[in-house]
């Protein structure tokens, strides 16, 4: 059945992946396009595209086509995807001549949602195209045993959205969907230091300040950085000392909603399979599981182990693409 070039494309809100058989991942951009707003032309995508988030002139915006794990503008994405493919082909040394694609789609996402997302991959020339789970794919990309009768539960925080999914046998047994994920936790810090010192940072500055001294919810030996933006009363730039424990409390508010998504999970489990919870715990993947302290905050706050994916940021495409082989076994997603 695949008998072209075999692929599988983890087409997240934040960063897009691309994993090829025989390669493993060939590319791993940001979801980010540059556009001319006049003429509407792609002048950069993912890396480029996003280090000018923030500092394009005007008629250049640096837009993100997918918006909570699912296509918002279905243009930009597959204007994106056609430059991801040729630069995939490049990578693998051989023209992309109707390749055969597994794709992930967030298990709470509508069929509407995913004959968008199938469409888009359709117009850059794939042949056979696939839809998995996002959770499944997350899973076997975390070396899980989801083709057993045993429960699995993956908490995959990602930019837009935290995705938790009980997995058994093949299948989603119960899943939740909030749309709190590393993008959000950015916009509390822009709000909190703008409040706390009348001082506007950028997307790309408050990432940063998650990535370096932010933390879950849990005892710390205290950080700071300094930090520049615009002080918004002379307008002049302005450089601020900010403190783990400041950040922390600023991201509090979105981390609970994260949690509560994953009681939900938890409480909704059938009880055949909580006894393998308790046993085989929880598996962290996604970029927002990185924050400092969240694996220990989360397994303190409900009581079960809980486990980092070997490579977060990589799982999902690394089990897009594993499927490949397996997704005759699989129970396939319904378009
Ligand atoms: P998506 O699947 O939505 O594309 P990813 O799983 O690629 O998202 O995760 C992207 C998110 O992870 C971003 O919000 C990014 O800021 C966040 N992230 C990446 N590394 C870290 C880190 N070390 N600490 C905290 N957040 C991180
Ligand atoms: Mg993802």
């Amino acid at each position: 059945m695949f008998s072209n070039a075999e692929l599988g494309i983890d087409l997240g809100t934040a960063n897009l992946l691309v994993y090829s058989k025989d390669k493993g991942i060939i590319l791993n951009e940001p979801s980010v396009v540059a556009l001319n707003v006049e003429t509407k032309d792609v002048l950069a995508v993912g890396t480029e595209a996003k280090s000018m988030v923030g500092k394009t002139p005007g008629n250049i915006v640096a837009v993100r086509p997918l918006k909570d794990g699912v296509i918002a503008d279905f243009d930009v994405t597959t204007a994106m995807l056609k430059h991801v493919m040729k630069k995939a082909s490049k990578k693998l040394g051989l023209s992309l001549r109707k390749p055969s694609v597994v794709v992930c789609a967030p298990s709470g996402s509508t069929s509407v949602e995913r004959r968008a997302i199938l469409d888009a991959i359709r117009s850059c020339g794939a042949k056979n195209v696939e839809i998995i789970e996002e959770p499944v794919a997350a899973a076997i990309g975390a070396d899980l045993p989801v083709d057993e009768p045993v429960a699995n539960v993956v908490v995959d925080i990602g930019g837009g959205t935290t995705e938790v999914a009980i997995i058994s046998f093949g299948g989603v047994v119960s899943s939740n969907s909030v749309r709190i994920g590393g993008d959000k936790l950015d916009e509390d810090i822009i709000q909190y230091v703008r409040k706390a010192y009348n001082v506007l940072i950028g997307e790309r500055t408050a990432e940063q300040i998650k990535i370096d001294i932010g933390y879950a919810p849990v005892e710390h030996q205290e950080l700071t950085m300094d930090v520049r933006g615009r002080d918004l009363v002379t307008g002049l730039p302005k450089t601020i000392v900010l403190r783990s424990t400041e950040i922390q409390h600023a991201m509090n508010e979105s981390l609970l909603q994260v949690l509560e998504a994953v009681r939900a999970t938890l409480e909704d489990c059938p009880p055949e399979l909580s006894g393998d919870i308790v046993d085989r715990g929880v598996i962290l993947t996604g970029g927002g599981s990185l924050l400092n302290g969240m694996q220990d905050w989360l397994s303190d706050e409900i009581v079960v182990p809980v486990h980092l994916a070997p490579n977060p940021l990589e799982s999902v495409a690394i089990g897009t693409g594993r499927s490949l082989k397996m997704i005759a076994k699989l129970q396939k997603a319904s378009v």
